[in-house]
């Protein structure tokens, strides 16, 4: 099924003339999206929970059947408030095999991370290591949907009610997903999606808190524009959290395209597992087809036995052929400052998490990319392995 073809590695031209990107944004329809602008500055109404952001929250609370979304400047922000919404402090359980921003959203309220090895099956929170982690000091646990792949939510909400803990999902990569058939967005106290510009669904910038807790909801509405309840008058402690109305413009553009963004991505994802099927030591991440998924991330798992070269060295065979792959979550949060110095026996619990993050290559895919690219760039992954052993000098030699 693939070719052999002449690498860049070691000596030919590039594959491709232009770098292909993991997280190239997609775009909607641009007429749409300009239309929506023009509107926006006849109407000089351009933030503070204009009309675009309103609709934004009534449409992504109809598509995900939740009660309360609440539209934010970006997921970082929105994980802060929730965060100190539920009255989080002390110690709260977290992966480390996530994007940086879920343990700064707690550390930059001065609650500690605890960091939480994950399934090797699943690459989420493994729910059998977190009871052990629990001290009289934690308050809440927040799972990571990684890849848009759903957490244990059932097992994860047992813990949490068993141990009276306030449960949150960073579910910054599940926008558009379900589980038995829900959509992510309904899981424990609330949930935060990120829509900024890598992500599948994009607002230039942009996030968004959801809950069915009216209380809750309510709350984090007035914490997100400084604690304002009304004119003049101020209840809580907040921050500025609002989305700009042209944020909400390209969001809900995006909306409409939604479903082309995830044929596009399922296609790539499909002729990446056809292209990567026979390959020895690849082993490509799949989703649930029963479920709603965003194939937004194409996630290659390197058994360094078995292809011969090492995640790193697939990768500098790539980036000589201008396919930007890319590692994720390395080296974790807890090898990351200032984790490393707070923590620097955290590893010692989180075996199966850096045995992971040192064997993850995530692919580009999108809508900037097509399948004759990801023929391509199979061809380029079997080549590597075919000659790996020529391919490892150079690459020791930095060979570009
Ligand atoms: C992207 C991302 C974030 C941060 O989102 P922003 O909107 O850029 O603040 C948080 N958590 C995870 C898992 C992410 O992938």
């Amino acid at each position: 099924m693939n070719n052999t073809r002449p690498l860049a590695i070691l000596g030919a031209a590039p594959a491709f003339a232009e770098p292909l990107y993991v997280g190239r944004p997609n775009i909607g329809d641009r007429e749409r999206l300009m239309a929506r602008l023009n509107d926006m500055l006849d109407r000089r109404w351009l933030t503070n929970n204009g009309p675009y952001v309103q609709e934004l929250e009534r449409e992504l609370e109809k598509m995900m059947s939740v009660k309360h979304c609440i539209a934010m400047c970006n997921a970082t922000i929105a994980l802060e408030i929730a965060i100190r919404a539920l009255e989080l402090k002390g110690e709260v359980i977290i992966p480390s095999f996530t994007f940086i921003a879920t343990a700064h959203a707690l550390q930059w309220q001065e609650i500690t991370p605890v960091f939480c090895d994950v399934d090797p099956a699943t690459h989420n929170l493994d729910p059998r290591r977190i009871e052990e982690l629990i001290t009289p000091r934690t308050t809440g646990i927040i799972g990571v949907h990684v890849w848009g792949r759903p957490c244990d939510t059932t097992a994860l909400a047992e813990i949490a009610q068993r141990h009276q803990l306030k449960l949150l999902f960073d579910a910054a990569h599940a926008f558009g997903c379900t589980t038995d058939g829900r959509h992510i967005g309904n899981f424990g106290d609330v949930e935060v999606f990120s829509f900024h510009a890598t992500k599948f669904f994009n607002a230039f910038e942009g996030g968004a808190v959801t809950t069915n807790d009216d209380a809750l909801a309510a709350k984090i509405r007035l914490m997100k524009n400084f604690g304002f309840s009304g004119y003049d008058n101020v209840v809580y402690i907040g921050t500025n959290g609002k989305m700009s109305e042209a944020s909400a413009v390209m969001a809900l553009t995006s909306l409409e395209s939604m479903d082309n963004f995830i044929a596009t991505n399922r296609a790539n994802h499909e002729t990446y597992v056809a292209s990567c099927a026979d390959l020895p030591g690849l082993k490509l991440v799949r989703y649930d087809d029963s479920e709603r998924n965003n194939y937004q991330y194409v996630v290659v798992e390197v058994n360094e036995s078995q292809t011969g070269l090492s995640r790193d060295e697939l990768i500098r065979v790539l980036h000589a052929e201008n396919v930007i792959a890319r590692r994720y979550f390395y080296p974790g949060c807890h090898r990351m400052e200032p984790y490393r110095s707070f923590f620097p026996h955290a590893r010692l619990l989180l075996p199966d998490t850096e045995a992971l993050a040192d064997r993850v290559l995530v692919l580009p895919t999108g809508t900037a990319v097509n399948s004759r690219d990801v023929d391509s760039i199979g061809d380029i992954l079997y080549s590597a392995i075919a000659n790996a052993p020529a391919v490892r000098t150079h690459a020791e030699r930095g060979g570009k």
